[in-house]
C-alpha cells in the first residue's frame, strides 16, 4: 500500500493552511525561513541563549529581521509595508517559521508588533502614520533611527498580571496652559516587558491620578521625553533568551496627544477616547493566535530530529548496514513509533487550529472597520448602545451562518451578506472563541507534548546540543502558555464566548460537516469527533440549566471548576475538527495540483491516520472531562442514561485508532528524511 514518501513540503502546507493562492505569503515563508534557519539557528548554536543580557549576537538578529522584511511585515503599504490588507495570516506564518527554530527570536520580532498593535487598532491617524512609518527600517540614503517599541502592561507585584484592571501606573496633568495642549506626567513601572533593552518608545497602560483626566488609557512614552526612562533590571528568564525582557521604570512628561486613540476635553476634563481595557482587548484579540502557532511549529519541528535520532541510534559500531537495527534503530519498537505519530498529530491539529484562527481574523478585520465607520455615522461608540445594536443583528447572523454552510446561493443569503454588521456579528462570535481556544490548547497541551518529544530523544533531549533544540523548545513553550495571558485568562474568556448562540451555530455546522465527511472519509475519525461534539454539547446544556446542592449555578463565573475543564474539553475537540477539515481540503485540492500529485495518495492515507489518532484522543479527553464534570457535582435530575449513550457512542466510533497508529507508525519507518537537519546543531 502506498505510504508517506517524504515529509510534507511547502506545497502541501500551502493547500492545508490555505495560502496556495497567495504568492506573497509563499515568498514570505522563504524569506523568514532563511532568517530563522540562518542567523537565528546560528545564534542558538553559538550559545546566545546562555545569557540574560542583550548581547551583540542577539542584537544582530534585529538587523537580520530588518533585512529579511520581517520587521516591515506588520505595516500597511501606506506606511511602508509590502502586504496589502489584513496581516494576521502573514504574521502567523512568520511566527511559525521563526519558532520552528527558536521561540525567543519569534517573540523578539513579534513584541515589536505587539507594541504597534495598540496604535494600529486604536491609534489616531497621526499616531499611526508616525509610529508605523517610523518602525519601517530606514532605506538606503535615509537618515533616521528606526522606532522600536515595547508593550507595557504588566506591573510589579501586587499590581497588573492576569487582572489587567489592577493598575498602579498613573497619569496626571503636569502642566496645562490656557489654550495649549496639556502636558501629562506618566508614572509607570513594568514587569517582564519585552524589547526593553532597545525599545525607544513604550505603550504604557496607566490610570488617572488626576480629577482632570477621566478613567484609564494607554499612552506612548519615548526615550527622549523629559524624565526617567530607566530600562530596569533584566528578567532572569529560563526561556526565550533571544528576546529581551526587563522591568522598566518610567517617569516622564509627554504631550496629551500621545494618548492612544486621542481624547476630547469636556468641561475642563480630559476624556481619553479609549480606556486601557478597550485598547488591550482589541490588541490581544489578535496577537494570541500567533502565540498558539509558535507552539505548533515546535511540535512539528520535532518530528524530523526524532525520526533521524531513532533511525541512526545504533549505527556506527559493528552493525552492518541492511539489518533492521542498523536501518531503523529504535523505530523497530512500537511505542517509539506510536508516540512519534501522536506528537505529530498534536502538532498538525495545533497548526490547523491556529491557522484557521489567523484566517478568521483576516476575515474579521475589514468587517470591524466597516462596523466602526457605520457606527461613527450613527454616533454609536462602545458601551450599551453598541451592544444593543449588535445584539439586534444576532438572529440574522445565525441565519447567515446556517445559509452559508449550505453552500448554495439564495436571495436571502445575498441579502444577509450585503449587511456588514450581520457578517461582523457572525465572524466576531467565531473569532472570540478561536482566539482564546488556540492560545489555550496549543500552548498548554503543546508544552506537555513537547515533553514527550524530548523524552523520545533520551538523554540528548535535555542537552543544549539536542538536534532541533528540543529541550529549549519544551521550556520555551511554557512561556507561550503564560505571556499575553496565562491559561486561566483564556479559559475565563472561553467560558463566556462559548455561550454565544451565534457561536453555537458554527458548532452545529461542525457537527453536520463532520457527519458528512464521515460518509466519504470515515478513516479520519470524523464520525467519532461529531459524536464527541454532541456529548460536549449535551454536558454543556445540562450545566447551563443546573444548580448544585447549594443552589449555585453550575455554569457561571464563580464555577471555574466547571467552566474551565469544559473549555479544555471543547478545545481538544475543536482543534481536531480543524485538522480533519485541512486534510479534507488537501484531498479536494491536491489532486489537481501537479506539484504534489506524486505521492499524494500515500500522504493522504497517512494524514487520515493522523486525523484518526487525534480524533480518538480528543474524544477520549473530552469524554473523560465531561464525565468528571457531569458526575462531579451533587445534582438531582441528572439525565444519566442519555449521557452514557452519547459517551459510549462517541468512544465506540473512535474504534480503529489503534490500526491507524500502526499504519502511521509503519509510515514513519518508511518516510524519507533529508541527510542532515536543515539548520546547524
Ligand atoms: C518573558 C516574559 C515576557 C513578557 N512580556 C510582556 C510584555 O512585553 N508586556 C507585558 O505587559 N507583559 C509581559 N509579560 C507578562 C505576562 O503577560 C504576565 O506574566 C502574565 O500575563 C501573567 O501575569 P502574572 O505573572 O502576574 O500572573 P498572576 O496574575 O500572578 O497569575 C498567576 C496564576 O494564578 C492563577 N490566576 C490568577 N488570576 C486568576 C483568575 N482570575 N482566575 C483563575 N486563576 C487565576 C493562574 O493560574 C495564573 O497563571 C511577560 C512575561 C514574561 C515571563
Amino acid at each position: 500500500m502506498e505510504t508517506l514518501r517524504t515529509l510534507p513540503g511547502d506545497d502541501i502546507r500551502a493547500i492545508m493552511w490555505r495560502y496556495s493562492q497567495r504568492f506573497d505569503l509563499q515568498m514570505l515563508v522563504q524569506s523568514v525561513r532563511s532568517a530563522a534557519r540562518g542567523p537565528v539557528a546560528q545564534a542558538v548554536a553559538n550559545g546566545a541563549r546562555n545569557s540574560h543580557e542583550w548581547t551583540e549576537d542577539k542584537s544582530r538578529l534585529l538587523a537580520a529581521f530588518d533585512e529579511s522584511g520581517i520587521t516591515t511585515l506588520f505595516m500597511d503599504p501606506e506606511h511602508g509595508g509590502y502586504i496589502e490588507g489584513p496581516k494576521n495570516l502573514a504574521l502567523a506564518i512568520a511566527a511559525f517559521e521563526l519558532s520552528w527554530v527558536d521561540g525567543g527570536a519569534a517573540t523578539c520580532s513579534l513584541a515589536g508588533n505587539l507594541a504597534l498593535e495598540p496604535i494600529h487598532e486604536r491609534g489616531t491617524e497621526e499616531q499611526k502614520r508616525h509610529y508605523m512609518s517610523g518602525a519601517v527600517p530606514p532605506q538606503p540614503g535615509e537618515n533616521r533611527t528606526i522606532l522600536r517599541g515595547a508593550f507595557g502592561l504588566t506591573e510589579p507585584l501586587p499590581y497588573v498580571g492576569v487582572e489587567t484592571g489592577m493598575l498602579a501606573g498613573r497619569v496626571r496633568i503636569a502642566n496645562w496652559e490656557e489654550s495649549k495642549e496639556p502636558i501629562l506626567q506618566v508614572d509607570k513601572r513594568g514587569r517582564f516587558i519585552t524589547n526593553m533593552d532597545f525599545a525607544n518608545f513604550v505603550c504604557a497602560a496607566v490610570e488617572s491620578d488626576d480629577p482632570r483626566i477621566k478613567g484609564s488609557c494607554m499612552i506612548i512614552v519615548e526615550e527622549t521625553d523629559p524624565g526617567v526612562f530607566d530600562r530596569g533590571a533584566p528578567t532572569l528568564k529560563l526561556v526565550h533568551q533571544l528576546s529581551s525582557t526587563r522591568d522598566p521604570i518610567l517617569n516622564l512628561q509627554v504631550p496629551a496627544h500621545r494618548i492612544i486613540g486621542g481624547y476630547t476635553v469636556q468641561d475642563g476634563i480630559i476624556i481619553p477616547n479609549f480606556s486601557h481595557g478597550e485598547v488591550i482587548e482589541a490588541v490581544f484579540k489578535r496577537t494570541r493566535v500567533t502565540v498558539g502557532l509558535m507552539t505548533a511549529a515546535k511540535l512539528l519541528s520535532a518530528i524530523e530530529p526524532i525520526i533521524r535520532y531513532q533511525r541512526s541510534r545504533f549505527r556506527g559500531g559493528d552493525l552492518e548496514p541492511g539489518s533492521p537495527r542498523y536501518e531503523i534503530g529504535i523505530q523497530q519498537k512500537e511505542d517509539a513509533l506510536h508516540r512519534t505519530a501522536a506528537i505529530w498529530a498534536m502538532g498538525e491539529a495545533a497548526a490547523s487550529f491556529g491557522f484557521e484562527g489567523a484566517r478568521v481574523f483576516d476575515e474579521l478585520a475589514p468587517l470591524e472597520t466597516a462596523k466602526f465607520v457605520l457606527f461613527e455615522k450613527q454616533g454609536i461608540r462602545g458601551g450599551r448602545t453598541e451592544f444593543k445594536a449588535l445584539k439586534a443583528k444576532e438572529n440574522d447572523a445565525i441565519e447567515y451562518i446556517q445559509l452559508k454552510a449550505k453552500g448554495s446561493a439564495s436571495t436571502r443569503l445575498a441579502e444577509l451578506e450585503s449587511d456588514p454588521l450581520v457578517r461582523y456579528v457572525a465572524v466576531d462570535a467565531l473569532a472570540n472563541v478561536l482566539c482564546p481556544a488556540v492560545k489555550l490548547w496549543n500552548t498548554g497541551n503543546g508544552a506537555t507534548t513537547m515533553r514527550e518529544a524530548v523524552s523520545l530523544m533520551g538523554g540528548y533531549g535535555i542537552t543544549e546540543d539536542c538536534p532541533g533544540f528540543l529541550g529549549q523548545k519544551w521550556m520555551d513553550t511554557q512561556l507561550e502558555a503564560t505571556y499575553e495571558g496565562p491559561e486561566a485568562v483564556q479559559r475565563r474568556q472561553l467560558s463566556v464566548t462559548l455561550t454565544s448562540p451565534v457561536f453555537l451555530t458554527y458548532y452545529q455546522n461542525w457537527i453536520d460537516e463532520l457527519k458528512h465527511i464521515a460518509q466519504t472519509r470515515p478513516q479520519t475519525g470524523a464520525a467519532a469527533l461529531a459524536a464527541g461534539l454532541e456529548l460536549w454539547r449535551f454536558t454543556y446544556e445540562f450545566l447551563q440549566n443546573s444548580k448544585d446542592a447549594n443552589g449555585q449555578k453550575l455554569w457561571g463565573s464563580a464555577r471555574q471548576g466547571v467552566t474551565f475543564p469544559m473549555a479544555d474539553a471543547f478545545c481538544w475537540l475543536t482543534a481536531a475538527v480543524h485538522f480533519v477539515r485541512d486534510v479534507v481540503e488537501l484531498a479536494d485540492q491536491g489532486a489537481d495540483n501537479p506539484m504534489i500529485a506524486e505521492g499524494l495518495e500515500g500522504t493522504l492515507g497517512f494524514y487520515a491516520d493522523l486525523c484518526h489518532i487525534q480524533s480518538a484522543r480528543a474524544v477520549g479527553e473530552a469524554a473523560r472531562i465531561c464525565t468528571e464534570i457531569f458526575f462531579g457535582y451533587d445534582v438531582t435530575a441528572r439525565p444519566e442514561t442519555e449521557f452514557f449513550t452519547l459517551r459510549a457512542h462517541a468512544e465506540k466510533l473512535a474504534s480503529g485508532a489503534g490500526h491507524a497508529k500502526d499504519r502511521a507508525g509503519h509510515a514513519l519507518t518508511q518516510v524519507m528524511i533529508p541527510e542532515a537537519l536543515d539548520y546547524p546543531l
